[in-house]
């Protein structure tokens, strides 16, 4: 399994798969070739169908202001993968042709980095085999990250941390109307000032607002594991906070949430385009439950019961993003589901360790098996549910 600083990264919004990944993909095609004349870019699947309200074309015309392009949007060609992007580059020395997929937490795959892509950090790809480990090792899940990952990791976290507070912060500060036709108000800064008491629930309710509504807005947030799902963790981490724990205590809750993260995006997905909202904030509110679970103190085994209980019920979770804008429904579902972490961990101090039917690596296996019957119409193409019937 690959580091888990994959899972959270510092960036704009609104998307991972739509923004940041067609931002990385322009990069790196800036990089490989030399004296470009032109380039022609077509959008497949859902980059093409909600990539409007994504601002994947507004982020394509940035990176390549300064080169003659054109975009294409092609909803109509089939493609192994959802989130397909293809570049024509005219160069002085003639035409090639790259294909691109964004898979989801900004992550690009090229023609260059397939095969280098398996960079293994850890030799364990399941949360059976690495629950094992550490129980072979007497070591904790942070023991086993920390053994695993560079002398780095805690710095690099510190900075997603003090990110996700930054966005909270911005987010609460603003108001007005978010970018699009729908013209959906921000709520944050309202939410916070009808506060009555001082409920730590209410005030990580109201912080994933704040960041998924910054999400929106493109502003700078962490993907945790793509940009739709932020505001989960904006609601963590408003919600940690509040209950005043350390900042090392924080740091090493991200690095659990990271490790599930992973192991949902090695094994399954994290792209609402290929598995739903289920691969999104499904997996955002597993991270979470582990997250919250791990800062409370629970051992290896509740930590992963937490994972697992989220996930499990947010399995069938779809992707309707109304007009392809990343805010109904995606704003206040990052609150629901940052509530409901914090209740799969309390449920994981509840339920007697004997008797644990399904595993968190059953609940990803199923989700990811869900995702790819759902319906491409339920997959971040903006032609049913919601999208259908608010238009
Ligand atoms: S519905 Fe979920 S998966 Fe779809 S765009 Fe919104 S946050 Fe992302």
């Amino acid at each position: 399994m690959r580091s888990i600083k994959e899972i959270f990264v510092i960036g704009h919004g609104p998307s991972s798969s739509h923004t940041m990944g067609p931002a990385n993909a322009c990069e790196y095609i800036l990089k490989q070739y030399e004296n470009i004349k032109s380039i022609k870019v077509t959008l497949y699947g859902s980059l093409a169908l909600t990539g409007k309200g994504h601002l994947t074309d507004y982020i394509i015309d940035l990176k390549l202001k300064n080169i003659e392009h054109k975009i294409i949007f092609d909803s109509k060609t089939e493609t192994k993968h959802p989130n397909t992007m293809e570049f024509e580059i005219t160069t002085n020395k003639g035409t090639s042709t790259e294909t691109i997929i964004s898979i989801g937490g900004g992550t690009i795959v090229t023609k260059e980095n397939y095969k280098n892509r398996l960079q293994e950090v850890y030799s364990q790809n399941s949360l059976k085999e690495i629950l094992i480990y550490c129980n072979k090792e007497n070591i904790s899940l942070v023991e086993y990250v920390k053994k695993h990952e560079d002398e780095n990791l805690f710095d690099y976290l510190k900075s997603c941390k003090d990110q996700i507070l930054a966005s909270i912060d911005s987010g609460l500060s603003k108001e007005g109307y978010l970018p699009g036709p729908l013209k959906v108000q921000r709520k944050a800064k309202e939410m916070l000032a009808n506060l009555k008491n001082d409920d730590p629930a209410e005030i990580m309710a109201i912080s994933a607002f704040a960041v998924a509504e910054e999400n929106a807005s493109g502003n700078l947030i962490v993907i945790a594991p793509t940009c739709g799902s932020a505001g989960v963790f904006g609601g963590i981490l408003g919600y940690f906070r509040k209950k005043n724990y350390s900042e090392k205590s924080i740091i090493e809750s991200l690095m659990i949430a990271g490790l599930i993260g992973m192991l949902a995006k090695i094994n399954a997905s994290i792209s609402g385009a290929e598995a739903g909202c289920q691969a999104e904030i499904g997996v955002a509110c597993a991270m979470g439950a582990a997250a919250i679970a791990s800062i409370k103190g629970l051992n290896n085994e509740q930590i992963a019961r937490a994972a697992e209980i989220a996930l499990e019920h947010s399995l069938g979770l779809t992707c309707d993003p109304v007009q392809g804008y990343v805010q109904i429904p995606c704003i206040e579902r990052c609150a629901v589901y940052a509530l409901k972490a914090k209740n799969a961990a309390k449920l994981a101090t509840l339920i007697p360790s004997t008797n644990n039917k399904v595993t968190f690596d059953d609940s990803l296996k199923t989700m990811y098996e869900t995702g790819k019957d759902l319906s491409s119409e339920y997959r971040e193409t903006g032609k049913k549910g919601l999208s259908e019937i608010f238009k």
